[in-house]
């Protein structure tokens, strides 16, 4: 029995070395029996060094994050803005009616194409005139420069445009049974493209090149 005990006693004196050991503060070496004591102790002793320590690494590393976030976000938006823009600039040219749409000038045209339009009334050429589609800080998409029927596809995208939307600027009328006040009431209405007959009327895309004839022949 007397053995027994010495190897429980010696037993119970390691234990309590180890948990001395586990508790000692780190600054000035002491023992502690719990970890209560030890974080009482290291408040009571070592709070001003350990918080002279700490905080001026952490708000440094803070700033340097800080900076680096926002430095980050304002690129990230720069890039955003940019991108939306020029999507937006295409969604409008893209999808904007004609007679409603500005682009302003010729700088950055992306489509530029043109046709030649004639309108004969009875054997008459009517007159094309220039500036259809330009007025003071405006410029539709389908324009004139001159009086010979010339016109101009152009914009900053590359898209279809009819010849209804060219009479939509110019605000005249012209469909399948009408050019200007002429109906197919009273005559016959004729569209060419080149020298072939064409039944798209309003409809009819303005491609590079075309030369398109409007005729209109009264009953006699
Ligand atoms: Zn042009
Ligand atoms: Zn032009």
């Amino acid at each position: 029995m007397g053995h027994l005990n010495e190897l429980i006693k010696k037993k119970i004196n390691k234990f309590i070395l180890k948990m001395e050991e586990e508790f000692k503060c780190e600054i000035c070496n002491r023992n502690f029996n719990s970890r209560e004591s030890l974080e009482q102790h290291n408040l009571a002793k070592h709070s001003e060094s350990t918080k002279k320590e700490k905080k001026p690494i952490n708000t440094k590393k803070i700033r340097k994050w800080a900076i680096f976030i926002i430095v980050f976000a304002g690129i990230f938006l720069l890039i955003y803005w940019s991108i939306s823009g020029a999507v937006n600039e295409n969604e409008y040219c893209a999808n904007q009616i004609a007679a409603e749409m500005n682009i302003g000038s010729h700088q950055n045209l992306k489509n530029h194409i043109h046709q030649d339009l004639e309108i004969i009334i009875d054997g008459i050429q009517q007159a094309i005139p220039s500036n259809v589609g330009i007025a003071p800080g405006i410029m539709r998409p389908i324009h004139t420069h001159d009086s010979t029927g010339e016109i101009h596809v152009e914009g900053p995208c590359v898209r279809d445009f009819t010849l209804g939307e060219f009479f939509n600027i110019w605000n005249k009328e012209f469909d399948a049974t009408k050019i200007f006040d002429k109906t197919t009431e009273n005559g016959t209405l004729n569209l060419y493209v080149n020298g072939q007959e064409s039944t798209e009327f309003r409809n009819l895309v303005l491609r590079e090149g075309s030369e398109i004839s409007i005729k209109y022949t009264s009953n006699k």
